[in-house]
């Protein structure tokens, strides 16, 4: 039977841990009870440098619920995204099949089951989508959706209102190591994997206790490395913009040199203006065809895998 882990990344959860740790091991008691997962899956909170007593529950719980709960403790703060990659990478060593969720038990866990089942069924990544934000307040609601159509605008295809509670199975997360960047936006990584996907949809909830971590400080700074790691479209609109200026220089040449012709112009200023907005235009273009290397240079530097070879037939 296979190996289930649930990977949690915590940040000053002290409020939560408990709650999530007693909620989780009852799923895993329940999918466990209807043998859908082994005996020995087990709930992995990943520490990320919390300022509280977030890492002494851990272990309290740990030594409490020896088979249930693991942990990791990062050594310091390193921000959410790198938190969850090192819980599953670390749960792939030993489990078959993962299931990341925040600490704040936001997604529904009532789900897993499901995720567990289009699993069984063979799919290797199953997306968490929220069907409605209604829990979320009005801003946060609006920018979240602002930001993923931008996100898709810009190039960096995602999945539509799923964060990262998403099921993974070994050789999905296996791939996903090979991803070795360190600019990290995991939500636009996973759909590049390949393999077959399935979606399970739920409501998201309020958060149980405590409160965000993702301030929109924090938030801007993901949709920005969000963008700047998935795609270099930023950059092919700086030449899009150098091209447009050239054309619109164009037109004015007509104008000034119609105004010129007509004589109500000053001396000099058909020239000037002409060279003002021609030499801004090719500055604009030069400087979007060099960061069109850059750009490449950029893609290159990731050494990200190129393909994802499934299977093989031979002889
Ligand atoms: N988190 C983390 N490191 C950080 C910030 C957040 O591991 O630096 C965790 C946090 O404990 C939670 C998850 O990331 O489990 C999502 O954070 P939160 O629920 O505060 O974000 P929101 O749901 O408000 O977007
Ligand atoms: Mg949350």
């Amino acid at each position: 039977m296979d190996r289930l882990a649930i990977v949690v990344p915590c940040y000053n959860e002290e409020e939560m841990l408990k709650i999530s740790s007693e909620a989780l091991r009852g799923v895993l008691k329940d999918l466990i009870d209807k043998k859908k997962i082994s005996e020995d899956s087990y709930v992995l909170f990943v520490n990320d440098g919390s300022k509280d007593r977030t890492w002494e529950l851990i272990e309290e719980e740990h030594a409490k619920y020896p088979v249930a709960v693991k942990g990791v403790k990062l050594a310091g703060n390193v921000g959410h995204q790198y938190a969850l990659t090192a819980g599953l990478l670390t749960a792939v060593q030993m489990s078959d099949v993962m299931i990341s969720i925040d600490a704040d038990l936001q997604d529904d866990i009532a789900v897993m089951e499901e995720m567990i089942d289009k699993f069984h069924e063979g799919k290797d990544i199953v997306y968490g989508v929220r069907n409605k934000r209604t829990t979320d307040s009005f801003f946060k609601r609006t920018t979240a959706q602002a930001f993923y159509k931008l996100m898709n605008a810009m190039g960096a295809k995602t999945v539509y209102n799923h964060a990262d509670f998403r099921l993974m199975s070994k050789r999905a997360v296996e791939q996903y190591a090979k991803y070795g960047e360190s600019n990290l936006y995991i939500r636009g990584i996973i759909p590049l994997i390949g393999y077959e996907t399935d979606c399970v949809y739920y409501d998201r909830k309020e958060r149980v206790a405590g409160e965000s971590k993702y301030p929109l400080k924090k938030m801007l700074a993901l949709a920005f490395n969000g963008i700047s790691s998935l795609s270099v479209k930023p950059i092919t609109m700086i030449t899009g913009l150098g091209c447009i200026i050239i054309f619109l220089s164009i037109c004015a040449a007509i104008y000034a040199i119609v105004s010129y012709c007509l004589g109500n112009t000053e001396p000099g200023w058909t020239s000037l203006i002409l060279s003002i907005w021609f030499l801004g235009g090719v500055q604009l273009l030069c400087i979007g065809l060099i960061g069109q290397y850059i750009g490449k240079i950029y893609l290159e530097v990731k050494h990200r895998p190129r393909y994802n070879i499934e299977k093989i037939l031979s002889e």
